[in-house]
């Protein structure tokens, strides 16, 4: 029997979305309702039912009494044949994971607005998207939820197969520009909500060969009818959150193309985003750690694979840009040489393998502390330079047989293809499969140690130097971050000057010996001394005056730096053009 909801905007001032949903066949002992607790691919619980009013029901014969039963579970007394529910969802949130409406457009994700049936997951389901009131019919809707009598990109009736592709597919209402292409011969467009200046032919360029080389790697696109990047153009943001067959994203206006220049950092760094939530469309939207068939949305769900699906995927995405074209392969050694030293320089890398920051993930990358870069590596980052290490050493042991991408078809075809959830160590098997290799050691090392797999050795086989230096900063170091604009200390680096000296996150740093203390321009205070020399430093704590001695350390190595060796022999070079598809 189908499920039938409706989802109106009466007052978009109120950001309020209105719900109502209609149950032909409750249970007869009366229904349970629930929302999910999290949503796939952001692994927080972030308690989605916070955001519901109170939850109303009928039947024929009037009113059905609604309970809650916990903090995600609603129980309805039972009803004489079918059960409507009505029930408000506050809409404010700008992030991808939540919803969010105004009198210039919504955006939700399923579970922000849909209540779940209890028993009736399954069933097929019916969505009816109301036009707000109050609001000129300038609205289009953005969704790539199957249409079920509505008009391409209006609004009327949807539909969906269960309750899982009905939480699986965004929602965008509003004005906004479509920017059209098509991958593989389904159309993809990029739909822009916001202001913005963005040049659409370029853009539309730029997407159609960083997603056409996705699906070569993977040697064919998901069956789709269409794919859509629901993109809200806000003055600052940056984030994205994947689905079957479309991803919410979030940008800043200026990462946008606007004219036909050379590709900066900032349109760079959308473009990865682009490219990493599109990657996602195989990895981790169908090839699955087998605790995600099915996902259970009540409670935390434990994994140590999440390296494998953030972490490639993290890797693949900038990979992409080089091999495609959209970026200069100087670029992509810029982009390497950044996330290398965004893991290398914070302390957590030793601290925290990425197994576990896998599966502490719910507790501990999600849940940021002063103390997170000290304790936390995080399994984007460093399961991205793993991925690199793993494929040029896939790579370098076969002889240039075998490489991750041969691993990334084998996983598609073996588990994506097929719906089989990934076993917890149904990666690492796979990759000695498909490679022949014994590579226990290198798994050992790179996913259950702190200690990093040596890249130099990895990338002299394809005629790449790593080095590292102190950068552009003073040689010596205090260990600290400031919260934004303020004196405030965010965090204190483990192990650092300002450690031993007794400073903590919170602190009101105000002079260092004797010369007040000014956030922006520390660097460079600190280049006239050197390591080893010792003064006070004058902080508030909470509302008492310290002074805390403080002995300078020398700055730790903390930028690495990528770059082709000119002097790279034939066979390296030849290793390296196979590897980023560029002639180098
Ligand atoms: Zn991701």
């Amino acid at each position: 029997m189908t499920i039938e909801y409706t989802l109106a905007a009466s007052e978009p001032r109120t950001h309020r979305f209105n719900v109502t949903l209609r149950i032909a066949e409750p249970t007869t002992s009366g229904q349970i309702l629930s929302l999910p607790a999290w949503i796939p691919g952001s692994y927080l619980v972030r308690d989605y039912a916070r955001f519901v009013g109170r939850v109303s029901g009928r039947d024929e014969r009037g009113a059905v009494r609604v309970t809650k039963t916990s903090k995600n579970r609603w129980q309805c007394a039972p009803a004489s044949g079918a059960l409507t529910l009505e029930y408000e969802i506050f809409a404010w949130d700008q992030s991808v994971r939540g919803a969010h409406l105004d009198d210039t457009h919504g955006f939700c994700n399923g579970v922000n607005v849909f209540l779940a049936v209890a028993g009736q997951e399954d069933q097929p389901v019916r969505v009816h998207l109301r036009h707000p009131d109050n609001i000129e019919s300038t609205w289009r809707v953005a969704t790539t939820l199957p249409r079920d009598g509505a008009q391409p990109w209006q609004f009327g009736a949807y539909r969906a197969a269960d309750y899982d592709e009905l939480i699986d597919h965004p929602i965008e209402m509003g004005e906004f520009t479509v920017v059209d292409t098509d991958v593989a011969d389904v159309p993809h467009r990029v739909v822009l909500c916001g202001r913005h200046y963005c040049d659409e032919d370029r853009l539309a360029r730029d997407v159609k060969r960083i997603c056409e080389e996705h699906v070569a790697l993977f040697g064919e696109l998901p069956a789709m009818d269409e794919y859509l990047f629901l993109t809200r153009v806000l003055g600052q943001g940056y984030g994205g959150l994947e689905h079957r067959s479309s991803t919410a994203l979030v940008c800043s206006r200026d990462q946008l193309p606007s004219d036909d220049a050379d590709t900066n950092a900032r349109y760079q760094s959308f473009l990865g985003l682009v490219s990493h939530e599109y990657f996602h469309t195989w990895n981790v939207k169908r090839i699955k750690p087998a605790v995600f068939t099915p996902y259970a949305l009540d409670a935390e769900s434990y994994t140590e694979l999440l390296w494998v699906f953030e972490g490639i995927t993290s890797y693949y995405d900038d990979l992409a840009l080089v091999r495609s074209g959209a970026i200069r392969i100087d670029d992509y050694w810029r982009l390497l040489g950044a996330m290398t030293t965004r893991v290398l320089s914070a302390p957590g890398h030793q601290e925290q393998t990425l197994a576990e920051s896998s599966f502490d993930t719910w507790i501990k990358f999600y849940k940021p502390t002063p103390d997170t870069a000290n304790a936390v590596v995080s399994y984007y980052a460093k399961g991205a330079l793993i991925a690199l290490a793993l494929d040029l050493t896939l790579r370098d042991r076969t002889n240039g047989k075998v490489s991750l991408d041969d691993v990334m078809r084998a996983l598609w075809s073996r588990y994506g293809a097929t719906g089989n959830g990934v076993p917890e160590d149904g990666f690492e098997a796979l990759c000695e499969h498909v490679s022949g290799l014994e590579l226990t050691a290198f798994f050992d090392q790179a996913i259950r140690s702190t200690e990093m797999v040596p890249l130099a050795p990895l990338l002299q086989t394809c005629g790449v130097d790593v080095s590292s230096s102190q950068g552009d900063g003073p040689s010596v170091s205090l260990g600290v971050v400031f919260e934004p604009d303020s004196a405030r200390l965010r965090s204190v680096r483990r192990g650092s000057a300002a450690e031993k000296a007794g400073l903590a996150p919170g602190d009101e740093l105000i002079a260092l010996n004797g010369l007040k203390v000014v956030p922006a321009s520390l660097s460079s205070a600190l280049a006239a001394y050197k390591p080893g020399q010792t003064f006070d430093a004058h902080l508030f704590r909470d509302d008492e005056l310290m002074v805390r001695p403080v002995t300078l350390d020398a700055a730790p190595e903390t930028t690495w730096r990528f770059a082709a060796n000119d002097d790279a022999t034939a066979a390296q070079r030849a290793r390296r053009a196979e590897w980023l598809h560029r002639d180098a």
